[in-house]
């Protein structure tokens, strides 16, 4: 069985931008692993970051069981992400544990540095884990090739400037809108702490407003869009298109 990552910084991140193509190719046969950066230590108003992150990494689990999946906690800690030697490894220990034939990330741009150094060391890790002397301090097998990689929108669907990513195509994902609601709702300690951080207590209802607009770009009543790394060594053609079908909407 071919299986699919989904490698973001935060528990809940995957779930608000890329579950919905998740569930759908789950449900075409493909075996789902979810991998977080970080444990999201800061991100809880009473609780110790031990403890949080405890609680967020069963919350990540649950939320990959919906599809029959697995769960990777890579071992970093939350708002300290960085291109470095030891994060560039653990993030290279996810990618070859899983060996997967398609893997999607965090757009290069996001509002956070965090989410947008999880977007380069995915991508690097992802062309380093087939090199048999790239060393990671785990014994894992190295991956077969280098996979597909997508970068899912940004967080907001604007990139820092407040400009549009440049999404390539969308998935229409109206089947599976409610399998992607319920995954979120597994982050139940985040809608406690972004109401008490943010003042926001639109924890779905910000994903669906997000899906909904990038479904209103392909004709959908929901959607997920996403633009494909063409970088040299990486598959090129559009595999998701191919296993989609209708359902993949390229965008001009
Ligand atoms: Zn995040």
């Amino acid at each position: 069985m071919d299986r699919v990552l989904a490698f973001g910084c935060h528990p809940d991140d995957v779930e608000f931008m890329a579950a919905g193509t998740l569930a759908l190719l789950s449900e075409h046969g493909y075996e789902i692993h979810i991998a977080t950066m970080t444990g999201g230590e800061v991100g809880h108003p009473a609780l110790s970051s031990q403890e949080i992150r405890a609680k967020r990494l069963e919350e990540a689990k649950a939320s990959a069981e919906i599809l029959g999946g697995h769960y990777h906690y890579a071992g970093g800690r939350d708002l300290e992400v960085e291109y470095s030697t030891v994060y560039r490894k653990l993030a290279t220990r996810v990618i070859r544990e899983v060996d997967p034939l398609i893997v999607f990330t965090h757009a290069p741009s996001d509002y956070l540095i965090d989410h947008e150094e999880t977007s380069r060391l995915v991508r690097n890790a992802a062309f380093i884990a087939p090199i048999p002397l790239y060393d990671c301090d785990v014994s894992t097998k190295l991956t077969d090739c280098i996979p597909y990689l997508y970068y899912w929108n940004a967080f907001g669907l604007v990139d820092i400037f407040g400009r549009p990513i440049p999404v390539q195509f969308g998935i229409d994902i109206s089947s599976v809108i409610d399998t992607k609601e319920k995954m979120l709702l597994c982050h139940e300690s985040q809608r406690e702490w972004l109401a008490h951080h943010s003042k926001w207590d639109a924890y779905t209802n910000n994903m669906r407003e997000f899906s909904k607009k990038d479904g209103e770009r392909i004709g959908a009543e929901y959607g997920e869009c996403f633009i494909q790394h063409l970088g040299e060594g990486h598959p090129k053609d559009n595999i998701l298109k191919e296993i989609l079908g209708t359902l993949c909407v390229e965008l001009d």
